[in-house]
């Protein structure tokens, strides 16, 4: 099925992320909500705060919530809760984002770079069995553009090998591999509440999700400049200052009760962009079987991606590339082991991210899918 495409559909522009009707649907809610908090005088804590850490928990499928100030902090105070520093290793995927492997350095270890399945271009259990050596003490598995990797297999290679299993979540609000949740299969889960992410607030937060009552209090304290016992200057260890706000808090709360069908959304839209494509002009990342994406991203493979972007920019529709530069190639991370990842650097040239947002209309979808099939068509060959 190949779109007709109008002359209006033509000078309209995509944008890559349209925030304002999720913004919309939630205003006048959060709105009032704001307003008590203004009176109150409750910014830091409260309520709010706990309220939304027994949402999300219950959500995820986990005893407990810990929110905290980003996603950064997230995966940086669940390794440093979990006892991981100086002379320790943590395997990474290479293709991530930067945050992943800055947590591990910022806990004082060191990250092992995984190379990824060139379909889904996640990590695998296989690669993660053949890069752990002696000293290495925990692994991040990284939900990347909204879909788990085989849990099941992971979580069985984990434990076999005596690693601590650490879901990096911030693509995957309420992804699922088979029964259960992002977050819920490691010892913790991470996740970003960033703006533009599936759960978004309207500002920056976090979250870890645990179902182990030690790990969850262990960075309750973290969090909160090592708090513990009871007294406001009782510090019991080393912490930090990484909240979540209450003004978040009720964003989240409020936005929560509709990521469901926000990623139900986006799912359609992808069912739409997959049906659309011209086989040889994109390659949609290869959705795995055994569990259901969130699809934060929608990205494909192209041939010949800098002409298709150029041409898209050209005719309104905005694109990017997650990550132009693979994670073990970056400059702060020279110098670690595991820098040879063929997989994730022959991708990061080839992978275009395309407008994709809950609020898309299938006359976006169809415009963008049209755009790229006929630009392919007429794509030179390199
Ligand atoms: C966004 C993101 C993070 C970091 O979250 P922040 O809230 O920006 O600190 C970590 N990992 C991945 C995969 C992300 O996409």
């Amino acid at each position: 099925m190949r779109p007709m495409l109008d002359v209006d559909r033509r000078s309209s522009r995509v944008p890559f992320l349209d925030l304002s009707p999720m913004t919309e649907e939630v205003r006048d809610e959060i709105a009032g909500r704001w307003q008590e908090l203004l009176l109150t005088g409750g910014f830091i804590g409260g309520e709010a705060v706990t309220r939304f850490e027994e949402e999300w928990a219950r959500y995820c499928g986990t005893d407990e919530a810990v929110g905290v100030g980003n996603g950064t902090d997230a995966l940086h105070l669940s390794l440093r809760a979990l006892g991981i520093g100086p002379g320790d290793e943590v395997i990474v995927p290479a293709n991530t984002f930067v945050a992943t492997a800055e947590a591990v350095v910022l806990a004082g270890a060191s990250p092992r770079f995984v190379d990824v399945d060139p379909g889904s271009l996640l990590v695998t259990a296989e690669g993660i069995e053949a890069a752990a050596t002696p000293r290495t003490r925990a692994v991040v598995v990284v939900h990347l553009y909204g879909q788990m990797p085989d849990m099941d297999r992971i979580a069985a290679t984990a434990k076999r090998l005596g690693l601590h299993l650490v879901e990096d979540a911030a693509q995957a609000h309420g992804a699922t591999w088979g029964a259960r949740r992002a977050g819920s299969y490691g010892v913790a889960g991470c996740f970003s509440f960033y703006p533009g992410k599936n759960l978004g607030a309207y500002g920056d937060a976090g979250a870890v999700v645990t179902s182990d009552a030690g790990l969850a209090a262990t960075l309750r304290s973290l969090r909160d400049h090592g708090r513990a016992g009871g007294g406001h200057y009782e510090h019991a260890r080393l912490g930090t200052n990484s909240r979540l706000d209450a003004l978040q808090a009720v964003v989240l709360s409020a936005k929560l009760r509709r990521l469901d069908a926000w990623n139900e959304a986006r799912r359609e839209c992808v069912a739409l962009y997959r049906e659309l494509f011209d086989e040889e002009a994109a390659r949609y990342v290869h959705q795995l079987p055994g569990g259901q994406p969130v699809h934060h991203l929608a990205v494909v493979q192209v041939p010949h991606r800098s002409h298709l972007r150029a041409a898209l920019s050209a005719s309104g529709v905005a694109t990017g590339i997650h990550y132009p530069t693979p994670c073990h190639r970056a400059e702060p991370f020279r110098g670690y082991p595991g820098r040879d990842a063929p997989v994730a650097e022959r991708a990061a040239e080839h992978i275009l991210s395309l407008p994709l947002y809950p609020h898309m209309t299938a006359a976006e979808v169809e415009r963008v899918a049209g755009e790229v099939n006929s630009v392919s068509s007429r794509s030179p060959d390199l």
